[in-house]
């Protein structure tokens, strides 16, 4: 062979292997497999590794750059690092989770059979993802052990052509891709991300190696026009695993397999197949309407936004207008007529969409909030701010950063305790006694548990939480935006390679005070760009002491471009007022009801805090907030502000137990109760079931 030839090959690294696939499907189509791929790696670090992804405005700090110092996500941090990973791994390695008993079995290492639900596997990639996360901040080698061992097992597991899903390895009744119930995609997708985040993490390729096994099998079976697989998108976590590996290998068939995904919803015709038996069909897994004609939000919430989030990821790098154009009515939908004031979404557990196919666990109607039955599956609030981060990306504009606190500070956190052992799967807006048979359902619950079943939640949790300081910041053309605060250090890299550190102290989200201190910059002028959230009106800036004179406009990124030097201090406050918010006119369900908000959280009144023979439906509230006191409590539900003040209570004995009854005036009781933040409910029951509202009526 010819040096010349020699180079070639080594350039496109790309050649057949002979494996061949599809067992049961009957089709053998070839696997070309990426086995130099290692020679051509990408060397960025973020979560999104999107430093040269042509579309983006706002990339990805690397992973690790940003940590966490002091306050409140420091404290998270902490309690991820010591309670949240221990406790996860006890499940997950042992009897109760038997997710790692799993891949054991698959690998001939152990006996027994697959235990779990059929995107088990891709909650065990999830809790590795986020023992990476933290790895990333702390540097502990057991972790990095840990995960060797994993990933030993992971690839014994895994068949000669890369195929890997121990739900149907293990299983004799089953066989590859015959219904995409068995969640395979999900699994694909899951494996893929946690496999890129461990390389740009570690330098290792061991679980890439896997990784770009598998993703070459899903290339040999779905860029085909096989029609069997082209309903296969289903919970598509694969379309952001696909871009990350290409963003990772820089092998362009991933991004063209991702997109094959997309394109393939809305193509075929909504009818029952072999493939599509035993789950629901249409709009449910968004496959009525292609995505670029979409303007509705629809179907299973968790399946919506990995759909949508995966598809901002494929943006970023194509730059297709109508893709970004149908993902911006998309988000507007979400958050404009479909999200709850906790960020959360998926309305109901059971209902209908517009088209009138059956969803589960999704959106519904336009403005429909009901509360008590509100789904809000952890797993689904957490996607919404996965999507916005990609937007954030795409457009940078602060309002997408604004979607990512909400849900960070309410809608996520409220699916775990203080002390990071108990989960919650949904996360409704009140819960009163009796309204619930529990018994009937497999994912509500009336405290948190220590184990679900359906485990998706809790490791998507977590990595959120031990991944949220790598969202914390963007860089931009020139400079840096501020897109989370928190006390850390941030030292990294703006995109011209000149070096970067930052300290920023705070208090937030108790105290609207953010000291960032200047400690190291290259001399020449940048931005910094502060995010100025849409609550906080009033907010003030100041550089040295001294008023900046750039506009600070709630819901946009403050810029101030200047000469930077070390020792320069930029003063933001945000006014922290305790607000009532109401609901659009259009949502019945809230009709003179308000919430209660204090900087990004939002309150709630619970049992602990009332009467013993109150119910929280008794609770009235007086309309106005300012009488309500702001106190922060250091030994309080792990440190927070609750808010103290009257409310009235209306007697039981007032009310009939009909379904409309003659309604007397009431005999009102006035009583001082203390309001704690959503996300902290059900803390203090000691294992029993309590009572909890957001929205309260308003007396006037
Ligand atoms: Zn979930």
């Amino acid at each position: 062979m010819g040096k010349l030839t020699i180079v070639f090959f080594s350039l496109i690294m790309i050649f057949s292997c002979k494996d061949k696939v599809g067992d049961s499907a009957g089709s053998q189509q070839e696997i070309i497999s990426n086995k130099d791929y290692a020679a051509n790696l990408d060397n960025g670090k973020g979560i999104l590794n999107n430093t040269h992804s042509p579309h983006v405005k706002l990339r990805s700090i690397d992973m690790g750059d940003c940590k966490w110092t002091e306050g409140f996500w420091a404290d998270k941090f902490k309690i991820t690092e010591e309670k949240m990973i221990p406790y996860m791994r006890t499940l997950l390695t042992g009897e109760t989770g038997h997710a790692l008993n799993n891949f054991k079995i698959a690998a001939g290492l152990k006996e027994g059979e697959h235990k779990g639900m059929h995107w088990h596997d891709g909650d065990f990639y999830k809790f590795m993802e986020a023992a990476m996360y933290v790895y990333a901040q702390n540097g502990d080698e057991k972790l990095l052990k840990e995960l060797d061992e994993y990933i030993d097992i992971i690839g014994k597991a895994q068949e000669e052509d890369g195929y890997l899903q121990t739900q149907i390895q293990l299983r004799d009744n089953l066989s590859r891709y015959e219904n995409r119930k068995y969640h395979e995609m999900y699994n694909s997708g899951h494996l893929m991300t946690s496999a890129c985040i461990h390389y740009r993490i570690t330098g290792q390729t061991n679980f890439l190696d896997i990784a770009v096994k598998h993703a070459d099998l899903l290339y040999s079976l779905f860029m085909t026009d096989d029609e069997r697989y082209g309903r296969f998108g289903f919970n598509q976590t694969q379309i952001m695993g696909l871009v990350e590996m290409y963003r990772t290998t820089k092998d362009k068939r991933y991004l063209e397999l991702a997109e094959q995904f997309i394109n393939n919803r809305g193509k075929y015709e909504v009818a029952e197949t072999p493939e599509t038996k035993g789950y629901p069909i249409g709009d449910m897994v968004q496959e009525r309407t292609p995505l670029r004609e979409s303007d509705e939000a629809v179907g299973h919430a968790v399946l919506a936004l990995y759909y949508y989030a995966g598809a901002a990821d494929v943006y970023a790098e194509t730059g297709e207008q109508a893709l970004i154009d149908a993902l911006d009515k998309l988000w507007m939908n979400v958050t404009l007529k479909k999200m709850y004031v906790t960020g959360a979404v998926g309305q109901t557990h059971y209902g209908a969409s517009t088209n009138r196919d059956k969803i589960e666990e999704g959106f519904i109607d336009e403005y429909m909030m009901p509360n008590m039955t509100a789904y809000n599956e952890t797993c689904a609030n957490i996607t919404n701010s996965m999507f916005s981060y990609r937007l954030l990306g795409v457009h940078g504009e602060s309002k997408y950063a604004d979607i990512m606190e909400k849900v960070l500070y309410n809608s996520a956190l409220s699916g775990i305790n203080i002390e990071g052992d108990r989960y919650y799967y949904a996360n409704p807006l009140r819960v009163i006694h009796g309204s619930r048979d529990y018994e009937k359902m497999n994912t509500e619950f009336p405290t948190r548990q220590a184990y679900l079943d359906c485990f998706c939640c809790p490791p998507n949790l977590v990595r959120t939480i031990a991944q949220a300081s790598g969202w914390a910041y963007s860089l931009a053309d020139n400079g840096v935006a501020v897109n989370l605060y928190g006390g850390n250090v941030l030292e990294t890299k703006l995109l011209d390679g000149s070096k970067i550190k930052l300290t920023q102290e705070t208090k937030y989200p108790w105290d609207g005070a953010v000291k960032i201190t200047i400690e190291e910059s290259k001399e020449a002028p940048f931005d910094m760009l502060l995010r100025i959230p849409d609550w906080a009106e009033g907010s003030t800036l100041a550089i040295n002491g001294r008023d900046t004179g750039v506009s600070v406009v709630p819901g946009e990124f403050a810029k101030v471009n200047r000469a930077w030097k070390k020792g320069d201090v930029i003063q933001l406050n945000m006014p922290m007022d305790v607000n009532f918010v109401e609901g659009n006119d259009r949502i019945e369900e809230v009709r003179n009801q308000v919430a209660i908000q204090r900087g990004p959280i939002v309150y709630c009144v619970e049992s602990a805090d009332l009467p013993k023979d109150a119910s929280i439906l008794d609770v009235y509230i007086k309309g106005d907030p300012t009488k309500l006191k702001a106190a922060y409590q250091p030994n309080f539900l792990g440190g927070v502000t609750s808010l103290t003040g009257e409310v009235l209570l209306r007697k039981e004995d007032d009310k009939k137990g009909s379904m409309y009854n003659k309604m007397q005036k009431p005999d009102w009781k006035s009583y001082r109760t203390t309001f704690v933040p959503y996300f902290a409910w059900s803390n203090r029951n000691g294992g029993e079931e309590g009572e909890m509202t957001v929205f309260l009526p308003v007396v006037w």
